[in-house]
């Protein structure tokens, strides 16, 4: 008999890793930045020798804290730190530094958008901890090599609610959040790099039922597609697993991109035992209203707020403020294009069209481009004064400006021969050439068969390679046609 997948409810829960973007690590002054030479970033108190002191690096706490407001969190004010003792050899000192009964935040929400419309996303917590070194199996055949230039590198850890219910929603989920640590300069969001990451916990229930079934881990998940099709397949295969009447085991497991499958790395028997203590070398920390208060000060705009701005006061078509909003580069250099200009419709045009195209091509990033604001606001506004075409803006223009983004835009017109015509002893000889090479057009047009202005237009301006000012034509073609 066929499984009849919807009578079953997918329950989703996920724990992402953000690496903050300070300078200096959690605990001491090496630097946090990715990469550099192997254990070139490792003090004392990275490589956990004896005798070495932590102290908090103040910049991290006020990131979590940025995150956890964004999110709608409470932020915890009497906090400490405490040692979760496990053994690892990427791991020198034996235990992780986290917070473990006092989350830095508490609670909070993502708002995402699905097919299925707008929904919130309960979190459960944000704490910060820091992160472990490298271990590297692929560059001897005998040993393991130990990069520590990570290890201590702030992190926070973003932990949901069991609130998602497909992979659609974990994917809607992952790319709000992302979006948010970017817009708030917390995380560069970058999963491929590891300096976002997933843990997607995944069990299944029958509609309707209200315990929670027993839930398998699936680590190993470096893009948000690949969480998606995680939880997909975990999903069918815990499905399968019930109808089949088999217990399910509460597991970790890896993802197989290759293949899109998963498969177990350890049945959990028991809880760990961590043995969590406060830890004795870092005293507990408050969170005074000054500081959440300076903290609340610097949150910039967030996409949600800015959409807002764009379709109520700028009146732009929802689909124009998404498309800008979505990333806080381009929000950043509309805000600074209309400066320049009040044409807002033309101004999302321009960037949700051939700024985004070109940027595309060159595979550039929105802070990379090249052109000025107020060069751009000045491009539009020579097509706003009839004096170039869109088009030929677009087309010819843009791409010099690209090139050579020091020019004036006018300056490119003239010297290029684009400035539209409006000289009508020009636009009358453009006229008569192309009437001269359809007759039998014209013939039919001067029957009745109106429509045909359309490609005599079309005509002049191809003739004129776009220079031919359209309103002109169009009265001029019409006079001429009447004779
Ligand atoms: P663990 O101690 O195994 O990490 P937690 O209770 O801390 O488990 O939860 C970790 C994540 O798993 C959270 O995001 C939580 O929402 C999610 N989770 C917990 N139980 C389930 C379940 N039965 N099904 C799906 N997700 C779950
Ligand atoms: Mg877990």
């Amino acid at each position: 008999m066929a499984i009849n997948y919807d009578a079953y409810e997918v329950v989703v829960g996920l724990e992402v890793h953000a690496q903050l973007l300070t300078r200096t690590k959690l605990f001491c002054g090496d630097s946090a930045a990715f990469g550099g030479e192997p254990n070139t970033h490792v003090s004392p108190v990275t490589l956990g020798l004896p005798g070495a002191l932590p102290r908090l690096n103040r910049v991290a706490v006020e990131y979590a804290i940025r995150m956890g407001l964004a999110c709608h969190s409470d932020i915890e004010r009497n906090n400490y730190f405490a040692r979760k003792n496990y053994f690892y050899p990427d791991l020198p000192k034996g235990y992780q530094i986290s917070q473990h009964t006092t989350p830095i935040c508490i609670g909070g929400r993502v708002t995402i958008r699905t097919a299925a419309g707008e929904r919130d996303i309960q979190l459960n917590r944000i704490h910060l901890e820091e992160d472990a070194g490298k271990s590297l199996h692929d560059i001897d055949p005998v040993y393991t090599g130990i990069d520590l230039n990570r290890a201590g590198v702030p992190l926070i850890e973003i932990v949901t609610e069991p609130d998602l219910h497909s992979g659609d929603e974990a994917y809607a989920y992952l790319t709000e959040l992302r979006k948010i640590l970017r817009y708030l300069e917390v995380c560069d969001g970058n999963m491929e790099e590891g300096s976002m990451r997933c843990d997607a916990n995944v069990s299944v229930r029958l509609k309707g039922e209200k315990a929670l079934g027993t839930k398998v881990e699936v680590k190993n998940l470096n893009s948000i597609r690949n969480v998606r099709r995680a939880i997909e397949f975990e999903a069918h295969r815990l499905i399968d697993l019930l109808e089949a009447g088999k217990p399910i085991q509460q597991q970790t497991r890896s993802f197989d991109a290759t293949d899109g499958t998963t498969f177990a790395l350890r049945t959990k028997e028991e809880a760990n035992d961590y043995r969590y203590f406060a830890d004795p070398d870092l005293p507990p920390f408050q969170v005074t209203d000054e500081f959440l208060e300076t903290i609340r000060a610097s949150i910039p705009p967030l996409p949600e707020a800015l959409v807002l701005k764009y379709t109520r006061e700028l009146q732009l078509p929802e689909y124009d403020a998404r498309g800008i909003a979505d990333d806080k580069d381009s929000a950043g250099y509309f805000e600074r294009l209309i400066r320049h200009t009040t044409n807002y419709k033309a101004a999302a045009n321009w960037l949700l069209g051939p700024v985004r195209s070109s940027l595309n091509e060159r595979s550039l990033d929105w802070k990379d481009l090249p052109i000025a604001p107020d060069s751009l606001a000045l491009l539009i506004r020579l097509v706003e004064e009839g004096k170039i075409s869109f088009s030929i803006a677009a087309e010819r223009i843009f791409p010099v400006l690209m090139q050579e983004p020091g020019r004036q835009p006018l300056d490119i017109a003239v010297s290029l021969n684009l400035l539209q015509s409006s000289d009508t002893s020009e636009i009358t000889a453009w006229i008569e050439q192309a009437l001269a090479g359809m007759p039998d057009k014209v013939t039919e047009y001067k029957k009745g068969k109106k429509g045909l202005i359309g490609l005599f237009v079309g005509e002049v301006k191809k003739l004129s390679k776009g220079k031919a000012d359209p309103k002109l034509t169009n009265q001029l073609l019409l006079e001429k046609l009447e004779n």
